[in-house]
């Protein structure tokens, strides 16, 4: 059997991203002279997306689109944790500066920041991130614990984590408000597959507060 292949990114330089960048431009430019006029004069994206970090999981490049079309906020295994500050900024001003009208949690199959978090081993500053994962192992650790392929436990665990960063997202009184005030938002779950480069919907989305937990209900 062969080793597994992994991406080369041996001619990745630092100043090759500065002659790209310049391709970028010319290509662009070619196809549309107006195209950077038009998009400094402002953005008005209708989606937010919160992802991973990952470098293989860009929110423009595997949803076709273009920038100015989705606002991204990405973190290590795409978390909604209701006390950073950085997150929550960016929530607020995707919902009530932008508008946006949906916002994603899209996760991904293979995600390290899953995998790592659960496992046992110490993995320095990032374990504190982490155990945000480990307490949505916590919550689901009877169905989790009775899988015992451990790629599947982890495949379920990216699902479940990403289930819970919805709700997290419904919980915020940003989202609440937004929707008290009758604001057209919607929140959703995805997962992205390495191995395919398919997304798959998890189908666990909300534009009300109708269906969340009682505890979490704002006025
Ligand atoms: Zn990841």
């Amino acid at each position: 059997m062969c080793a597994a292949k992994i991406h080369d990114t041996s001619h990745i330089t630092y100043e090759g991203l500065l002659e790209g960048n310049k391709q970028f431009v010319a290509n662009t430019l070619k196809i549309d002279p107006e195209y950077f006029t038009q998009l400094s004069n402002g953005q008005k994206p209708p989606i937010l997306w919160i992802g991973c970090a990952d470098s293989r999981v860009p929110a423009n490049q595997i949803t076709n689109t273009k920038p100015g079309e989705i606002f991204v906020h990405r973190n290590i295994a795409n978390m909604v944790v209701h006390s950073d500050m950085n997150m929550l900024s960016v929530l607020d001003y995707a919902v009530n500066v932008l508008g946006v009208k949906h916002v994603i949690v899209c996760g991904h199959y293979g995600c390290g920041g899953v995998i790592a978090a659960s496992g046992h081993e110490q993995n320095g500053l990032v374990d504190n991130w982490l155990r945000h994962i480990k307490d949505v192992y916590r919550l689901h650790a009877a169905e989790l614990d009775a899988i015992t392929d451990q790629k599947q436990k982890v495949d379920r665990l990216v699902e479940l984590n990403v289930m819970e960063n919805v709700n997290n997202l419904t919980a915020t009184s940003i989202v609440q408000n937004a929707w008290k005030n009758g604001k057209d938002l919607s929140v959703h779950g995805w997962v992205y597959t390495l191995s395919t480069g398919f997304i798959k919907d998890l189908k666990v989305s909300f534009n009300s507060n109708q269906n969340m937990d009682e505890v979490f209900k704002f006025k």
